[in-house]
């Protein structure tokens, strides 16, 4: 489609003057062909856009707004903290109220400490391990993003995925062979790599759910085996929780699958839309965090009293309202809804969906891991994806993102996007 002409002036600007024109690689729409638009303001499931257009929004700002945009208690809980300032660089006691309600909800995490962002979050989570253990190894699963830490960016899904970048220039060789990759769901790689190197294996890192390789749910007792591995040569288990915590279930993927790690990366969901990252897990794995212990990390901006009053909100009204079961089953029906559409235009798919997240593969499934996941016809998801924006449907630009609902998202809103759905893949099967 073409771009609104106030985007497509926007777009050259930014240019000019931002790698790319944008601050995050994926918002180029590189994968799907066309040019980014530029948003205006956003309600409820809505996006507008600077030239008017509007869009349901499945991206919510890539995970954060599980309430949908400008809840009002969020925004009233904003205002609130806003009034007493930005930022003072002392404790404040909305800090230690999120800190409590996170350890309170999420089963494995007696501690916490607050972070600026994912990528903060699970770079840390990885330091402590390291400094616990006193070894340098980590395992990672292809296709899982966590982040943009240098140890993580070996076949690491979302933008790097998009963007077919191997692992990236400018990490180092020596760093990039402390991080083993192994395909997800396969007990066997697991199996022979921590009998290979579990003396030296400081830490298994994963997304219990993926959602940076589109969606792909870990088989029965996968995760239970990965905390059993990881007993057994003395590493920890991290679950990167940044997208699937308070997402899946109030209580994270290791509550829904019921699978404690010694560490939890938490982020997105736990800012409302803010900056905001955080690491969590045992006591006595956090007691070595700086100041109380001896592994040093820190930042200025830690614990913004704004942010963690959003949070706190959206924290709370997910807590009061529970909606896990009905966004499931919303999620649920658009992925449904989706297939048989595809199917209809004799495209194979399958999808599903975990919670609030979801995802559909136009291929044949199922995918059990991220090599199932590449066979996507790139082309033709590019050709549906510009549909879908035409008929005002906005999805996360590129084949290997999940997508999100939000409590904003009522069933009128999905028999609309359906609709839209059916169309795009009509036209993008005909080639029109
Ligand atoms: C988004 C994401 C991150 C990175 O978080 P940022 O806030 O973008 O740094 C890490 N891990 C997972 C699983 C994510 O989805």
């Amino acid at each position: 489609m073409n771009p609104g002409k106030r985007s497509h002036g926007l777009y050259r600007q930014a240019r000019e003057v931002t790698p790319g024109g944008v601050n995050s690689p994926v918002r180029a729409f590189g994968a799907v062909g066309g040019e980014p638009f530029f948003t205006e303001r956003a309600d409820g499931c809505r996006l507008r856009d600077v030239d008017g257009r509007e869009y349901i929004d499945y991206v919510l700002s890539w995970g954060p707004l599980i309430l949908g945009h400008g809840n009002p208690q969020v925004m009233e809980a904003v205002a609130a903290a806003l009034e007493r300032g930005t930022h003072f660089g002392t404790p404040t006691p909305v800090e230690v109220e999120l800190a409590e309600k996170i350890v309170a909800l999420v089963p494995s995490v007696e501690m916490v400490r607050f972070v600026n962002s994912g990528t903060e979050a699970t770079m840390s989570a990885i330091r402590l391990a390291r400094a616990y253990t006193g070894r340098d190894l980590i395992v990672k699963f292809e296709g899982c993003y966590h982040g943009h830490g240098d140890s993580f960016l070996a076949s690491a899904g979302s933008g790097i995925a998009t963007l077919g970048i191997p692992s990236t220039p400018g990490v180092p060789e020596p760093v990039t062979r402390l991080t083993l990759t192994l395909p997800f769901n396969d007990r066997d790689a697991v199996d022979e790599a921590v009998k290979r190197h579990g003396d030296a294996l400081a830490a298994i890192i994963v997304e219990p759910v993926v959602g940076n390789a589109g969606l792909i749910a870990p088989d029965d007792g996968f995760l239970a085996y990965l905390r059993e591995a990881t007993e057994r040569c003395g590493a920890l288990l991290i679950f990167d929780e940044v997208m699937t915590g308070f997402r899946v279930a109030l209580g994270g993927a290791q509550a829904r699958y019921g699978v404690a790690p010694d560490l939890t990366a938490l982020g997105k969901v736990i800012g409302a839309g803010f900056p905001v990252g955080a690491y969590g897990g045992r006591r006595d794995v956090m007691s070595r965090i700086a100041p109380e212990g001896d592994v040093y990390q820190a930042g200025t901006l830690s614990g913004n009293p704004v942010a963690m009053a959003a949070g706190l909100a959206q924290l709370e009204i997910l807590e009061r309202d529970d909606p896990y079961s009905i966004l499931e089953e919303r999620a649920g029906r658009l992925v449904e809804g989706i297939v048989e559409a595809a199917r209809r235009n004799d495209i194979p798919a399958t999808g599903r969906a975990v919670g609030s997240m979801f995802g559909v593969y136009f291929v044949e499934g199922p995918v059990r891991d991220f090599q199932d996941a590449l066979g996507v016809d790139r082309d033709l998801f590019g050709r549906y994806y510009r549909e879908c924006l035409e008929g005002g449907v906005f999805f996360a630009p590129s084949p290997f993102e999940a997508g999100f609902i939000s409590t904003a998202h009522g069933d009128a809103d999905i028999d609309a996007t359906l609709e839209t759905v059916d169309r795009a893949l009509a036209r993008a099967a005909r080639h029109e």
